[in-house]
């Protein structure tokens, strides 16, 4: 046996309706004078709220998701011209991301409040994008240096945006159970993260202004991006990279109906991490137990909803080939991909996939 995992350095709180006053706390202790905030328009009232009293100096709204290049070079311009000496985010992942994107050229420290399960606050994984490419990397600077959740500013993320987003967060744990860097933290972060996400978006369903469903989710969403930048991008975000830069698809959504068809095809040989899914999910099988989740959920299911072209699943195929991590447990072929993304396409049963299959590498 064999594993490495780096742990990051972040302060994390979780205390709901307490953001205005942990930034307040946050600002003081760092002696910051000239604050930056960054929050999506959705976002700005929240955003204003919970910063006010604070030495702000510039409020930022032009937020776009997967972070346009030229969007982030407006705002890096309008980081200097202001002399910020710390970014504020407040927002889903577009906003910590566009926080990153200035991080990442000026070093400015984030303070991160995040209002989706999209995890960024936990990564130092930041992504821009040209077209319709999309490029990420790894740097230190963008990690957030700290991170305070609070449920009640997220009552008001609409369920179905809720239902999505905390799907992400589940893909986050799940694929990390077979992406390159898999190993046993991150596994242990990740059924944590799988038994949270499973407890709170029900909760949220019922009860959608509540606070325990959502602190759950906020809770897994934090476990399941450390997992993540912990283990790496295995087959499920590659495939989602790729679709979303693509085809200009929704982050979340794409998450949530390609997890399924991941799950089906790799946990037909991933027996370990099959085990280790199905048990943090509470069912019998992993499949049987995201089958039923999503049921109770009525989570999105068809890539065709969500606006993909139908007659593009042979390109996509193609597409993805070269981004098939080398070590994802089952071999894949093009073929194999687009029989997954048929399916997907369609929100077919993902148990077409899961026919049993001659491996050439040691199940995991
Ligand atoms: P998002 O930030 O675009 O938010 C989705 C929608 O929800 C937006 O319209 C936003 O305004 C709205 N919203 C957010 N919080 C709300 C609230 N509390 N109430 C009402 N509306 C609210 O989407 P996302 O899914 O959070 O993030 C997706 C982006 O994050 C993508 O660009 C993705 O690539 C990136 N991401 C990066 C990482 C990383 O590690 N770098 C990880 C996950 C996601």
């Amino acid at each position: 046996m064999a594993f490495l995992y780096e742990s990051h350095r972040q302060r994390v709180l979780l205390q709901s309706g307490g953001a205005a006053q942990a930034l307040a706390h946050e600002v003081q202790r760092r002696g910051a004078q000239r604050v930056m905030v960054i929050a999506a328009g959705t976002q700005a009232p929240t955003a204003a709220q919970i910063t006010a009293g604070l030495p702000v100096v510039l409020r930022w709204d032009e937020v776009v998701m997967h972070v346009p290049l030229q969007v982030a070079q407006r705002a890096r311009a309008a980081a200097g011209a202001c002399d910020a000496d710390l970014l504020i985010s407040v927002g889903g992942g577009s906003s910590t991301g566009l926080a990153k994107a200035v991080a990442l050229s000026t070093g400015l420290p984030i303070v991160s409040v995040p209002t989706t399960y999209a995890g960024s606050e936990a990564t130092n994984v930041w992504g821009l994008t040209e077209g319709a490419s999309k490029t990420t990397g790894v740097a230190e600077v963008v990690l957030p240096q700290c991170v305070i959740y609070d449920a009640s500013l997220t009552t008001s993320l609409p369920v179905a945006t809720s239902v999505a987003s905390g799907l992400n967060a589940l893909a986050h744990c799940i694929d990390s159970m077979w992406a390159p860097n898999r190993n046993p933290v991150a596994d242990a972060l990740a059924a944590e993260g799988i038994a949270a996400i499973t407890a709170g978006l029900p909760e949220i369903v019922a009860d959608p202004a509540g606070l325990r469903g959502r602190e759950r989710a906020l809770t897994a969403a934090y476990l399941a991006a450390v997992a993540f930048a912990s283990a790496g991008s295995g087959l499920h975000h590659k495939i989602c990279h790729v679709l979303g830069g693509r085809y200009n698809l929704p982050h979340a959504q794409t998450h949530a109906v390609i997890l399924p068809y991941v799950l089906a095809f790799n946990g037909s040989v991933a027996h370990g991490a099959e085990r280790r899914i199905a048990g943090a999910l509470g069912a019998g099988s992993a499949l049987a137990g995201i089958a039923a989740l999503y049921e109770a959920l009525d989570a999105p299911r068809a890539l065709r909803q969500l606006g993909f072209p139908p007659d593009a699943v042979a390109e996509a195929a193609a597409a993805l080939l070269p981004f098939v991590p080398p070590s994802n447990p089952r071999p894949v072929t093009v073929e194999d991909l687009r029989r997954l993304l048929a399916a997907a396409c369609e929100g077919a049963d993902p148990g077409v996939l899961q026919e049993t299959v001659t491996i050439t590498r040691e199940p995991r």
